[in-house]
């Protein structure tokens, strides 16, 4: 960590500066030789936490510990001063770093960087909303009264609490523009919205509720091209079935709150990104380290931080995510196919039924990470996740009478969750947006948003089936 060049090291800060490099070299073996050698499921269960943290640190604490402690005390001013420049690593004050939330990061910055040939870091925040604003923020600044606006650049079909933070937060309170991209299959209609004053762009996939879906590779080269970087919002697919940083992604924004915390035991979220990300800004810090970077300093301003209970709960939920993601996949596809196949249905979204428009383009980059060393398949899988809609024929009142009749599945604004709930997005998430930004988002009234949990399919295909005949 150099995010404080300007400070003058003392020989006294010197002394634990020397000692806790010892630490991090030991560190940086671990990580390098063991860790980053396991498979994804491994990495999920143990993340850092080694048995040697525990013995040394943490009375062999078997579970990552919680530390409530607001701060972190010190055994003299020299290592004060040496934590304070961050020339150490520290704890110093929970809204800034405390041990829970370091765990709760390398896990989540290990799995999605899981297959990337390069360094991943993540910095945890209190949703899924403020992780959008911690990685979006940093590209936004306008240092001189004189400069243009700015403007980046995003996919219209994106979770309606997005819609409504680079809407209204930001065009209409702060005079940066987003340009919507309406169909973002169309490599042309990005490059169209972009100029010298585009920072970054911005993309959901696949995006809550619509799945919209687009080829991260190519709209990642061309955000590199014109020296951007490239943000997707990976919370539908989670890193046990999408990695957008292997892919050529710079930054991952995730509600961790969803299927990575499918408990439903609270709300939180985390920005992952590649180490060395290219920008037009001339912040190098922010460029070498962006997750510690916006962790250290932007977030310590702005105070948006990650609970400790929050975090180990987390952690205990991830631990199992490959094969929630797969059985809640497969069931979601039995939900899929039984629908289409219903008379009252008009349509059904889901990226695993062959006849979605981006089923191809899905199907080349969601893949349940290590099928492949599954005895259970031991070849590449395709799973699309756990999370579909679908049109009641007839209309809005109808498609209301069958929400109302569910009895098993739970009427919630939510997904991701271990019991499948549903939603109608026009009433709910995207509500506040307006008939106008709902159609340009493809939301209509008669649409229901389901994500199937993990009961047996059956009892929810049977809980559907008599919403649907009692209509
Ligand atoms: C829920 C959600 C968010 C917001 O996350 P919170 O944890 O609720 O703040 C962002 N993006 C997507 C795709 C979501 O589903």
């Amino acid at each position: 960590m150099s995010l404080h060049d300007d400070v003058e090291i003392t020989s006294g800060m010197q002394r634990y500066i020397d000692q806790n490099n010892r630490y991090l070299a030991e560190r940086d073996r671990y990580i390098h030789e063991v860790v980053k050698k396991w498979k994804f499921d491994t990495i999920a269960v143990h993340g850092l936490y080694s048995v040697s943290d525990a013995i040394k640190d943490y009375q062999g604490a078997i579970i990552e510990p919680i530390f409530m402690s607001t701060s972190q005390a010190y055994a003299d001013s020299d290592e004060m001063a040496a934590a304070l420049a961050y020339k150490i690593p520290t704890w110093c004050y929970s809204r800034i770093a405390n041990p829970s939330t370091y765990y709760y990061e390398w896990t989540l910055a290990l799995m999605e960087g899981y297959g990337f040939a390069g360094e991943t870091s993540c910095c945890s925040t209190s949703s899924g909303m403020s992780a959008i604003m911690t990685a979006v923020t940093p590209f936004l600044q306008v240092k001189n009264k004189a400069d243009e606006p700015c403007n980046f650049v995003a996919t219209a079909q994106c979770y309606g609490g997005t819609f409504q933070q680079f809407t209204v937060r930001f065009m209409q309170q702060r005079n940066i523009e987003c340009r919507w991209v309406l169909d973002a299959t169309n490599l042309d209609e990005w490059a169209s919205k972009i100029d010298k004053n585009t920072r970054f762009l911005y993309g959901e996939l696949p995006s809550n509720p619509q799945l919209g879906f687009f080829d991260i590779q190519a709209v990642a080269d061309l955000a590199h091209s014109h020296s951007l970087p490239l943000i997707c919002d990976s919370t539908v697919a989670t890193p046990a079935l999408l990695r957008p940083i292997c892919h050529g992604a710079d930054i991952v924004v995730q509600s961790v709150t969803k299927s990575l915390t499918s408990s439903g035991f609270g709300i939180c979220g985390a920005v992952i990104a590649r180490k060395n990300l290219i920008a037009n800004i001339d912040d190098e810090q922010l460029k070498a380290d962006f997750s510690l970077s916006v962790k250290y300093l932007q977030n310590r301003d702005f105070g948006p931080n990650l609970h400790p209970v929050q975090a180990v709960m987390t952690l205990n939920d991830m631990r199992t995510l490959r094969s929630k993601m797969d059985l809640m996949s497969r069931s979601t596809m039995q939900v899929a196919q039984f629908l289409e196949s219903h008379p009252q249905i008009e349509s059904v979204q889901y990226l695993g039924l062959p006849n979605h428009k981006h089923h191809d383009l899905a199907s080349r980059y969601m893949w349940l990470v290590d099928a492949e060393f599954d005895e259970q398949y031991g070849k590449p899988v395709n799973r699309y996740g756990h999370l579909m809609s679908f049109c009641v024929k007839g209309g809005a009142v109808r498609a209301r009478s069958f929400f109302d009749n569910l009895q098993r599945i739970w009427r919630a604004t939510d997904l991701g969750r271990i019991k499948s709930v549903a939603t109608i997005p026009a009433i709910s998430t995207h509500q506040q947006q307006g008939a106008a930004g709902r159609a340009m988002a493809n939301i209509p009234p008669n649409m229901v948003r389901l994500c199937v949990g993990a009961e047996h399919p059956s009892d929810i295909i049977a809980d559907l089936e008599q919403a649907l005949d009692r209509i």
